[in-house]
């Protein structure tokens, strides 16, 4: 019988303090009860669960859990921060490997989820606050779904959403911009 080679798993020992002290994450709380996941709305398209990435941070699998799609796929809705019994920022923590999958350059699973939470972080830093138009634009051009759109047709049913928004007035021609701009740029720092 032939023999499966595994290729070594990878451990990266100070993972989980730059994990911690990137972000003030308190990850080594964690006692594997999975409250966090048995929270999560969004489960059933990860492809690992949110307890699960906790704990490759902990055991220093820095390369299988910056390659997961679960923090990409993750929609921040804190349900499992407020769970957790030991305060474990979990959605946090998903955020704070997003940043450092970008950082070290690794391909993201979710690409079009990726352009979106680049235009949303890019209109934030710029002026502070969310702008949709440019948001919506930014998203549709850098993700190609504008093409995509244009070929399908369905780029009508995008016309008429904004026409819709743009009547009830929930989609503003000019952004608004907000006082405490230096602050927001220095949070994101
Ligand atoms: S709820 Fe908190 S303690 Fe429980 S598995 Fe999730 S992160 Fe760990
Ligand atoms: S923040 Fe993310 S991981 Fe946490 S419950 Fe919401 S979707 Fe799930």
């Amino acid at each position: 019988m032939e023999s499966v080679q595994q290729s070594p798993v990878k451990i990266d020992p100070g993972f989980s303090d730059l994990v911690q002290t990137s972000a003030g994450l308190n990850v080594n709380a964690c006692f594997q009860c999975r409250k966090c996941t048995n929270g999560c709305p969004v489960t059933f398209v990860m492809d690992i669960h949110p307890d699960q990435v906790i704990r490759l941070v902990l055991l220093g699998q820095k390369e299988e859990v910056l390659r997961c799609s679960t923090i990409w796929v993750c929609s921040a809705c804190e349900t499992c921060t407020t769970r957790c019994p030991n305060e474990v920022d979990i959605a946090g923590t998903m955020d704070a490997l997003k940043e450092m999958a970008v950082k070290e350059g690794i391909q993201i699973p979710q690409p079009k989820t990726f352009a979106f939470h680049k235009a949303f972080l890019d209109d934030i830093k710029r002026r502070g606050r969310m702008f949709e138009g440019r948001l919506m634009q930014s998203y549709l051009l850098n993700s190609g779904e504008l093409f995509r759109k244009i070929l399908d047709g369905s780029i009508k049913e995008e016309i008429s959403l904004g026409w819709n928004m743009f009547k009830r007035g929930r989609l503003p021609l000019v952004p608004k911009g907000i006082k405490a701009k230096k602050e927001i740029k220095q949070i994101l720092k």
